[in-house]
């Protein structure tokens, strides 16, 4: 049996999170769920994976809390847990991009079915949010992709897209958190026109597997992506010989680590090292 993979996040004004992570950490370790839970005083955000009983029995606990009920849940299956542990911890912010905005004053959300109708006029621009190596896999066709690391990235550059301002754009991203604070910082740096993607690239795809999405969505786990249907593009290049791929490992480099991109021949061998570190003068092993 595949185990369910659960992906969300809340908005919501909580005014003890610590006294959340202990709920959290009490309810996830009774279900035997793993994964990552992040909590601010701006609301929550996790992934856990566990058994299809032990998710439905988390989402129904969820449904009954005062601040964690009404979420809208991304559901994806791993045949092997994709997560080692339990790590649940209060943070600034539940995504950071360590600009203050309000996710009150967020731009207007788009759901799948009004987003699938408006990718279909050319002169809408899909912004996407993510990192570079995110987009490097999976990205709406068209989409204008910023060479950013870090989310917090973003901030900096986004007046390099200026052109867009009076434009109609619509940023979207995994499953819809980060652009709740990227469309607010786009409306207070002047774009007038912005929307968002509602649930993300992930409800999008479920609901249109060969809709406007190519390629694979990455995510935060061991699975390292998502594919949406049987043959999805190959939308990045190997590292090491140039193949078309959308499998990333990590160099085994252990000061490295590096994410890189690597064909199925080449990620044949247990460990990857990255070209960087296959140059290195002094050999690993
Ligand atoms: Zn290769
Ligand atoms: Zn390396």
């Amino acid at each position: 049996m595949p185990n369910t993979v659960l992906l969300y996040y809340k908005y919501v004004n909580l005014p003890d999170p610590h006294a959340e992570m202990s709920w959290q950490r009490q309810l996830c370790e009774r279900l035997g769920l793993k994964g990552r839970i992040l909590l601010a005083e701006e609301g929550i955000n996790g992934t856990v994976a566990g058994s299809a009983e032990a998710a439905d029995a988390y989402v129904a606990a969820m449904n009954d809390h005062p601040y964690f009920n009404g979420i809208s849940y991304k559901r994806g299956e791993s045949d092997r847990l994709p997560f080692p542990r339990l790590r649940i911890k209060v943070r600034s912010e539940i995504v950071t991009l360590g600009v203050d905005v309000d996710p009150a004053d967020t731009a207007t959300k788009l759901t799948p079915a009004e987003f699938h109708k408006l990718v279909q006029d050319p002169e809408v621009v899909l912004f996407d949010a993510r990192n570079k190596y995110e987009s490097a896999i999976g990205r709406f066709r068209g989409a204008v992709t910023p060479d950013i690391k870090l989310f917090k990235d973003l901030p900096a550059i986004l007046d390099d897209y200026s052109d867009l301002k009076d434009k109609k754009v619509v940023a979207y991203c995994t499953g819809g958190i980060r652009c709740e604070k990227v469309s607010a910082l786009m409306l207070q740096h002047g774009f007038k026109n912005v929307y968002q993607l509602e649930g993300g690239i992930i409800k999008y795809a479920q609901a249109y597997p060969n809709g406007a999405f190519e390629g694979e969505c990455f995510v935060f786990d061991d699975r390292m992506s998502m594919a949406f249907n049987d043959q999805p593009e190959l939308l990045g290049a190997c590292r090491l010989c140039e193949s078309p791929t959308n499998t990333y490992r990590n160099c085994a480099n252990p000061k490295c680590n590096d994410l890189i991109l690597v064909c199925k021949t080449c990620a044949e061998p247990s460990a990857v090292l990255c070209p960087d570190c296959t140059l290195d003068a002094n050999p690993l092993y």
